[in-house]
């Protein structure tokens, strides 16, 4: 190698090392700037390493009975929300979104077309595994507590809110979710949301907020039972409302 060659194949090689550092932070910042349009959203925290599973319902499929019946828990748990889990599996593969927890998922999913599948299957999975637990065979009743309080505060009564969720719940055209959120201003609300969008999809949402309680309207939550009558299957929905669980989010959700 001739001296002027070396000293210039030398000198490109310092200057590689010396940039790379440099161009990798400029790739992660290109990244993130296209990932995290605003709000400001932190980064993942946790990467995930094994693909995302059925959560069990918690309780038998018979146990809501009455008020909601073991074929429809059956096939809503086992086949629907099942479906939910595989498709984004499979909809995550090869995509940014690959390694994200379920919440980084959501918070950072957007209205494009590309992301409709992981938005379908990463709400329905998120939406159900909240779903199930917002209700237990002991549940009923009336809310306890701060959260009393804050429903009385925020709608005047419980039989107030009773009335406001079942409208929002009723008013959804085709299928949906009605919520009760707790707001960034710590108050509370009621919102709906089309399809298997949440109040958590911050890109996608005009109501955003923390959900503390979510009420499944799509026709395969209730059509066995109920058919057409989804009013029906919405009052049976306040004998099974796990209020202890949503009282505990909503201490949560205060922070
Ligand atoms: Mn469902």
């Amino acid at each position: 190698m001739e001296k002027r060659t070396f000293l210039k194949t030398g000198f490109l090689l310092g200057v590689t090392a010396a940039v790379a550092p440099f161009f990798e932070a400029c790739k992660t910042a290109t990244k993130a700037a296209v990932t995290t349009a605003a709000p400001v959203i932190p980064p993942p925290k946790i990467r995930r390493s094994k693909p995302f599973e059925l959560p069990p319902l918690g309780y038998e499929s018979s146990a809501l009975e009455p008020h909601i019946d073991k074929l429809t828990m059956e096939i809503h748990h086992g086949k629907h929300h099942a479906a939910y889990v595989s498709n984004l599996n499979e909809g995550v593969k090869d995509t940014m979104y690959a390694d994200y927890e379920l919440d980084d998922i959501i918070a950072r999913i957007t209205t494009a077309d590309a992301d409709k599948k992981i938005r379908n299957n990463a709400g329905g999975h998120w939406n159900h595994s909240f779903f199930w637990q917002s209700m237990s065979p002991k549940g009923g009743g009336m809310p306890q507590g701060a959260l009393a309080s804050a429903i009385n505060g925020t709608f005047g009564s419980y039989d107030a809110f009773k009335e406001q969720f079942s409208n929002a719940a009723k008013s959804v055209f085709g299928s949906g979710w009605a919520w009760l959120c707790v707001g960034a201003d710590k108050k509370l609300f009621i919102s709906s949301t089309p399809n298997q969008d949440n109040p958590l999809m911050t890109q996608v949402v005009k109501q955003i907020g923390k959900p503390i309680l979510g009420l499944d309207v799509w026709e395969h939550a209730y059509y066995l039972k109920n058919q057409n009558r989804r009013p029906e299957y919405i009052n049976s929905f306040y004998n099974v409302i796990n209020w202890s669980e949503v009282g505990m989010r909503y201490e949560k959700a205060l922070g």
